[in-house]
């Protein structure tokens, strides 16, 4: 049985709380560890660590710190196989996905290695006479990232790359269902050259969370998880003055139009709503249905289902795997064993299509889904596929724009005319045309509307230079000394 410890201050720490919780391998349904919980006064010497690190890291060269990140970068990518295994031995996804996922976390890295050039602030010169402004951009001090379970690698790397290339400090409390992954991040950047205690990580529950949350010498915290526990970090930290950005879930629709290709949107809404096993924050969860488009692609996704190999992570003929946890597995076959109580039509029943001891779930599809009914108001976070039926384009929008929600959509259509309708007046953050799963490139920034960010800065690229960031105006004269005179008006700038 595998001990899962903390990592602080550049060395692998064993817990002392005297709580953990246990780690499945998700295909076979067994035990294979323990992860340690952190208590409230563990977090608080993790912090103090972090606090002492941040004071010559933050006052560090950005070209040193460019440096290290390229050296992360190698790292990452030399060990891209050995992390996709750690996350698919206890996150359950399959290899391929596994190392996608690898690879996006990669990209935010590349993307931290130009912080020179990212941290250059602006310059306006002679704004009054003598008079120049610049603007410095320095690091906010310690930050926090937790992190959820469905992306072990990726996730933390979005918050990561830029934290520690701005020159903060950096604690990352990650999910406590699949945490190895953490640690051998946590080696990597160690052996980039980034000095003890500016890269931490702290295992733990909500315990440790609100330990971090609580902590005044926490600057600023980063997010992602569920929408109530979003809501709840989003709340806490602000009340204590932090800066947070708190990503929450979603409930992503994709609108097929009657014009689109019904092989490609159903091809796209197969990968799109069962990789990862629905797992995915980005995943569709819904296709609506615009006009006589609904029984022709309803029979393009039935028929393409069985295609969907189930079966464990490692094994290559695999497509999907697991779900996270028995209790997951189970709450996800309730959505579809009730759907026809709610008045919906089950297509295809995937709930007892995996025998076995692992949480496996095959792929269900239910048609004649509305709003009001449970498997379309929550976000399930599985392999099911609604369908909801609507007239026209106005509907879809009107359907999409209640949503709670705003994470991800698509649109599927030949139309260009209804497509750039339909970016400029759906209120959703990350829009696809004809793209299911539109996560932004690490040169963009990833962030939903609504329910689904709490806060006003998006996840990485840009918008996470200015979350890690603090800027600071200089306004400066130097006059030749018999030039001054006394002069108590208010500064003008003529
Ligand atoms: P979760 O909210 O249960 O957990 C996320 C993190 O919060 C974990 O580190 C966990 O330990 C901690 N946590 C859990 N309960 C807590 C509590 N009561 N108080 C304080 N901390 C607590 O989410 P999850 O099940 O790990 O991940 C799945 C969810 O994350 C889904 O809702 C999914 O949509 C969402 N998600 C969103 C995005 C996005 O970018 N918007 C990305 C990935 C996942």
């Amino acid at each position: 049985m595998k001990a899962i410890g903390h990592w602080v201050g550049g060395r692998a720490v064993v817990g002392t709380s005297g709580r953990s919780a246990p780690v499945f391998d998700p295909a076979l349904g067994v035990r294979t560890g323990a992860v340690a919980l952190a208590s409230a006064s563990e977090v608080g010497d993790v912090v103090k660590v972090a606090v002492d690190a941040s004071v010559e890291w933050g006052g560090s060269p950005s070209s040193r710190r460019a440096g290290m990140m390229f050296r992360l970068r190698e790292l990452l990518d030399v060990h891209r196989g050995e992390l996709a295994a750690l996350v698919t031995s206890e996150h359950g996804k399959v290899r391929d996905d596994a190392l996608g996922e690898v690879a996006r976390g990669l990209e935010c890295v590349e993307f931290a290695c130009g912080i020179p050039h990212l941290l250059k602030g602006a310059h306006s010169s002679e704004v009054s006479r003598g008079v120049d402004v610049h603007t410095l951009l320095e690091p906010v001090g310690v930050a926090a990232g937790i992190t959820p379970f469905n992306f072990p690698v990726m996730v933390p790397l979005w918050m990561l790359a830029n934290a520690l290339a701005c020159g903060n400090a950096f604690i990352l409390k990650p999910s406590e269902k699949d945490p190895s992954a953490s640690l051998l991040l946590a080696e990597l950047v160690q052996r980039a050259g980034f000095p003890d205690g500016v890269f931490n990580v702290v295992q733990g529950d909500a315990e440790a969370v609100d330990a971090l949350l609580t902590n005044p010498q926490i600057d600023a915290v980063s997010f992602v998880g569920s929408t109530a526990v979003a809501r709840h970090v989003y709340e806490s930290g602000t009340a204590r003055g932090k800066r947070v950005q708190a990503l929450g879930g979603a409930k992503n629709h994709m609108v097929v139009l009657p014009d689109a290709d019904i092989d490609a949107a159903a091809d796209a809404a197969i990968s799109a709503a069962y990789g990862s096993a629905g797992e995915r924050c980005m995943a569709i969860s819904v296709v609506v249905a615009v006009g006589p488009v609904a029984d022709p692609l309803i029979d393009a996704i039935a028929t393409r289902i069985p295609d969907v190999i189930v079966g464990p992570g490692d094994q290559p003929a695999s497509m999907m795997g697991p779900l996270i946890t028995a209790e997951h597995r189970d709450r996800v076959r309730s959505y579809v064993e009730r759907a026809p109580g709610e008045g919906a039509r089950v297509v295809v029943d995937g709930s007892a299509a995996v025998k076995g001891d692992g949480f496996f779930v095959g792929c269900s599809l239910i048609d004649g889904v509305e709003p009001g009914m449970r498997v379309y108001d929550d976000e399930i976070f599985g392999p099911v596929l609604s369908v909801v039926r609507v007239a026209s384009l106005d509907e879809a929008l009107s359907l999409l724009n209640a949503n709670p929600y705003g994470n991800g959509v698509a649109l599927f259509t030949r139309d260009g005319g209804a497509a750039r309708r339909f970016e400029r007046e759906v209120r959703v953050g990350m829009v696809g045309i004809n793209v299911a799963i539109p996560v932004p490139v690490a040169s963009h920034s990833f962030g939903g509307w609504k329910a689904s960010l709490f806060g006003d800065t998006a996840m990485y690229g840009p918008e996470g230079i200015r979350f890690y960031t603090r800027p600071k105006v200089v306004t400066s004269r130097w006059p030749e000394t018999a030039s001054s005179v006394i002069d108590l008006g208010f500064p003008s700038s003529t």
